[in-house]
């Protein structure tokens, strides 16, 4: 079919996504695999700017009560991810995870959650004390039981976002960045097109994927009230002395409004202590809180007594986009070409299910599209020089592999140089951070960052001062 549409001289775009989250980036992703013409707009000046930066990127193999959407698109997600990591070049490590009991009760409430788990179709198995220190030795002395599923992993979520809008990019999707949409015109029951500050957009179907800002997103459309909350969640990094000999994922007992604190090894080798659960009412507030954070450690030290915070390097704090429905993937009941796709709490680990699922419904509303022949499904791989297997051949490569920028993550100039010049590519020091790790380890950029920012004054030919930190509050590098 004809991917543009001409219409008076503007084009239709036959898909418009909204946000660029891991659920935005990875339906552009999959329908850039497809006959659609996409164009995918996002408020902030990078991918991965809301609850996709600040999650603990588990890929569960089991989150929800089997016949739940939720759990439908995770068990859709979580076998493929080898291979899909492999094929994106985004780190992941299948570790599995351990349901932790401390005491009877707990135990009690384990033979139910490993029945549900199997409904998923998960590994699960519930095991005694002893046996779950001997998987992990780590865990507490007062555990009395566990659910060991074997098929969970981590993923790295930030090189993930980014790698799904790379492959977008790369399959011909539009990415406009700094792009708000502040109002939607409608044709009929339809959404005829979408308006930012830069301009309108016309469009046939229109992807809601604004994470935490879907009620107003859907508002704008004139559709359905839909109430969406921030969840907050708080996090304590701790480097890679502690995480390199954590060797499982370690969750709590489930509570009622979440999974719990999780004692979590990263796929970069640190550990991650959290999160906390707090409805708020302030979608872009990111702060952290002593109470929130003392509450988090002494919970995780509870499950792993070893956990220290003399190994602390950093906190943080993200807002899960929480709503009355857990996990929506629906048209909306009213305006007939929009799709409202959120997830609060396994956005990252159901992303391929949600992406496939997503097409279908748009499909079934009209969306006329075929597989597009020779689309990419893949990257080409960056070799990263902390776990390259042959660091010295790097430098035949490309000689800037010689010239390591963050020595705390082991970040070559070559590496920040690719992040720089990738598709869709890093315009801020934590747009590198991202893609790299550069700055993110343990002097958090005390050292590196002056380096990191040299290197990116020379791709935007502006005065280092200029090259930002959006995490520090300052803007990005300018369009
Ligand atoms: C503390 C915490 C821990 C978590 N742990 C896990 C985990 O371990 N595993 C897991 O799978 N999931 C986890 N999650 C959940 C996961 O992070 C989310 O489900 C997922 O990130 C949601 O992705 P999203 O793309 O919908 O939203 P977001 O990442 O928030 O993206 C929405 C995007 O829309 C943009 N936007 C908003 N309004 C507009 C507008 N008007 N115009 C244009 N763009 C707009 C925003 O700027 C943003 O970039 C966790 C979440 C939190 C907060």
């Amino acid at each position: 079919m004809d991917r543009m549409i001409h219409t008076g001289g503007t084009r239709t775009w036959d898909v418009v996504v909204i946000g660029a989250g891991v659920i935005g980036t990875a339906i552009a992703a999959r329908l850039s695999q497809t006959t659609a013409r996409v164009l995918m707009l996002e408020a902030a000046g990078d991918v991965a700017e809301g609850a996709s930066k600040g999650n603990a990127g588990v890929a569960p193999s089991y989150y929800a009560a089997p016949g739940t959407l939720e759990a439908r698109l995770v068990s859709a997600t979580y076998p493929r991810w080898p291979e899909v990591c492999r094929a994106l070049d985004v780190p992941y490590r299948r570790l599995g995870g351990i349901i932790v009991a401390l005491d009877e009760e707990q135990a009690a409430a384990l033979p139910e959650l490993c029945a549900e788990a199997r409904g998923c179709g998960a590994d699960a198995e519930i095991l005694d004390g002893e046996a779950v220190r001997r998987l992990e030795p780590l865990v507490s002395e007062d555990a009395v039981a566990g659910l060991w599923m074997a098929e969970e992993g981590v993923i790295d979520p930030m090189r993930l976002t980014a790698a799904y809008a790379e492959l977008a990019a790369r399959n011909g999707v539009e990415l406009r960045f700094d792009s708000p949409v502040i109002a939607m015109d409608r044709d009929g029951a339809r959404v005829g097109a979408v308006v930012t500050p830069a301009g309108r957009f016309e469009a046939r179907y229109v992807v809601n994927a604004s994470g935490v800002r879907l009620g107003e997103l859907s508002a704008l459309a004139g559709g359905e009230a839909i109430r969406m909350w921030p969840r907050k969640g708080e996090y304590w990094l701790l480097d890679r002395e502690f995480g390199s000999r954590l060797q499982r994922i370690v969750f709590a007992a489930p509570a009622k409004e979440s999974k719990g604190i999780h004692v979590v090894p990263t796929t970069h080798g640190n550990a991650l202590l959290g999160p906390s659960s707090d409805d708020r009412d302030e979608p872009d507030d990111k702060s952290t809180s002593e109470e929130r954070l003392r509450y988090v450690f002494e919970q995780a030290r509870r499950l792993v007594p070893s956990v220290s915070l003399d190994l602390a390097i950093k906190t943080f704090a993200a807002n899960r986009p929480a709503s009355e429905e857990r996990t929506r993937v629906r048209l909306d009941a009213g305006v007939t070409n929009l799709l409202h796709v959120a997830n609060r709490s396994s956005g990252v680990g159901s992303s391929l299910g949600t992406a496939d699922y997503a097409l279908d419904l748009l499909r079934e509303a009209g969306l006329d599209v075929g597989e597009r022949p020779g689309a990419a499904a893949s990257l080409p791989a960056v070799p990263r020089l902390h776990d390259h297997p042959a660091p010295e051949t790097l430098t035949s490569i490309d000689p800037r592999y010689g010239q390591v920028v963050c020595v705390c993550e082991q970040v070559s100039a070559a590496e920040i140089a690719a992040a720089l010049e990738s598709s869709v590519p890093a315009r801020t020091l934590d747009g590198i951070r991202k893609r790299t790790r550069a700055t993110g380890g343990r002097c958090q950029g005390a050292v590196c960052a002056a380096g990191v920012a040299f290197m990116c004054s020379l791709r935007y030919g502006l005065p280092p001062e200029r090259i930002q930190a959006i995490d520090h509050g300052f803007l990005g590098v300018e369009p």
